[in-house]
């Protein structure tokens, strides 16, 4: 069907070839405006009736036009035809700013969606209504998980804590004020002091904040014990941090320590895709895991997979998290997640490669390697932009109405197009 149409317009074309003879310097009359107008017209309908795209179109004039023995006037005319539709095409149907007007999809369909309780524990799999919105009003949203753990939220990101009977955990301090709101939080739920922090890892927009809870501790007499892994110390060495180092240090390859009578794991990432200190932290008894950056639970990935450095050890990596036995993801930005997230995250890196393969296939086909793009380098570029555009077209059926998709997922194509070069 997509051939049959294509080989129409094709032959509209040739039609106005035919029709013509060959003129020195053409100059387009007024039929030959009219006849480019209607040609224009039956390209618009195919296009927007999913026959054929603008870039596919492109390449075919382009094809044409490099024929040799053409009339001046026929590439007078193919040369307007071109010019029309390149003003149409556009890298994206949409921008990248797109919010549907019903609000964002869910990532995981079924997702029963509650307003956030700081008494009622969230069931695994449900998430917090809303939240987008509440993240720009960066105020707090704290949601009850388990018997002990709660999760909060300021802004763009957000942790757990663990209240035992003598003393409350808090991994991750968060930033730029956030802190502050965590230890806000904690009060609202207990009375009782905060005595253990852990930096999840090295970066300081996760840990920032400590010198509130620092503050916090000497007020009430407590000494704060601050936990993170060696390679977390050593990484803020390197990097001349000012944040106050952690006072008991566990091996990052895998280790453990008691807070009360709740066990917490730590262990590394084989190939940390995020940063060289990236490691699980497993509440144990609890069955949360705290690891910021690498899925945000209800949005696509961020921009480049978080951060990653590479796409094919970021799926490594989301293949070792999801192994943990845990039932609440926490991953320092994004909605409450459970391991829906990252199967859901998993599929979604599986159909980009799919819907790429696809369109490096068809790329083939079409020839970019021409006089027009005056360099072998802009013919690239001419090729990638073909691929990842007609990937996006692809993949937006499924993911177009979802937290992100038009602003990160040409990032993610393109590194993907790299881990295959
Ligand atoms: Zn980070």
């Amino acid at each position: 069907m997509k051939k049959q149409i294509l080989n129409t317009t094709v032959s509209i074309i040739a039609i106005v070839w035919l029709l013509s003879t060959t003129y020195a310097n053409y100059t387009l009359t007024n039929n030959d405006i009219n006849n480019i107008s209607l040609i224009e017209n039956k390209i618009e309908w195919l296009v927007n009736n999913g026959k054929i795209t603008y870039s596919q179109l492109e390449t075919k004039l382009d094809k044409l036009s490099s024929k040799k023995n053409i009339s001046e006037k026929n590439q007078a005319i193919l040369n307007e035809i071109s010019l029309r539709i390149s003003e149409k095409m556009t890298p994206s149907k949409r921008n990248f700013t797109y919010k549907p007007k019903w609000g964002y999809a869910p990532t995981i369909a079924g997702t029963i969606f509650i307003e956030p309780s700081s008494t009622m524990e969230l069931k695994v799999g449900q998430k917090i209504k809303n939240l987008t919105d509440k993240s720009y009003e960066f105020g707090i949203t704290l949601q009850k998980l388990t018997p002990r753990m709660y999760w909060v939220q300021n802004g763009f990101y957000n942790s757990v804590f663990y209240v035992w009977d003598n003393g409350v955990l808090v991994m991750d301090t968060l930033a730029w004020g956030g802190g502050e709101k965590v230890i806000a939080a904690v009060k609202s739920v207990t009375d009782l002091p905060i005595t253990t922090l852990i930096y999840s890892h090295q970066h300081e927009d996760h840990i920032g904040d400590v010198q509130f809870f620092l503050d916090e501790a000497e007020k009430r007499w407590v000494n704060l014990e601050i936990v993170s892994t060696d390679k977390t110390k050593e990484a803020m060495i390197h990097n001349g941090s000012t944040l106050t180092l952690a006072t008991k240090i566990l091996d990052f390859k895998n280790d453990s320590f008691k807070f009360e009578d709740e066990t917490i794991s730590v262990e590394w990432l084989n190939n940390a895709a995020h940063v060289s200190d990236s490691a699980t932290w497993l509440f144990e008894n609890e069955k949360v895991l705290h690891i910021p950056d690498y899925v945000n639970p209800n949005q696509v990935p961020y921009l480049g997979f978080g951060g990653s450095h590479t796409y094919n050890w970021f799926r490594d990596d989301l293949t070792q998290i999801q192994k943990h036995n845990f039932d609440y993801f926490s991953g320092g930005h994004g909605n409450i997640g459970s391991k829906a997230d990252l199967s859901f995250m998993l599929e979604y890196t599986a159909n980009l490669e799919l819907a790429l393969a696809q369109w490096i296939e068809a790329s083939y086909n079409e020839n970019f390697f021409i006089a027009k793009y005056n360099n072998h380098q802009a013919s690239a570029k001419a090729e990638r932009d073909f691929i990842i555009s007609t990937s996006m077209d692809i993949l937006r059926d499924t993911y177009g109405e979802m937290y992100g998709f038009e602003a990160s997922a040409p990032y993610q194509l393109e590194m993907l197009i790299r881990a295959g070069e």
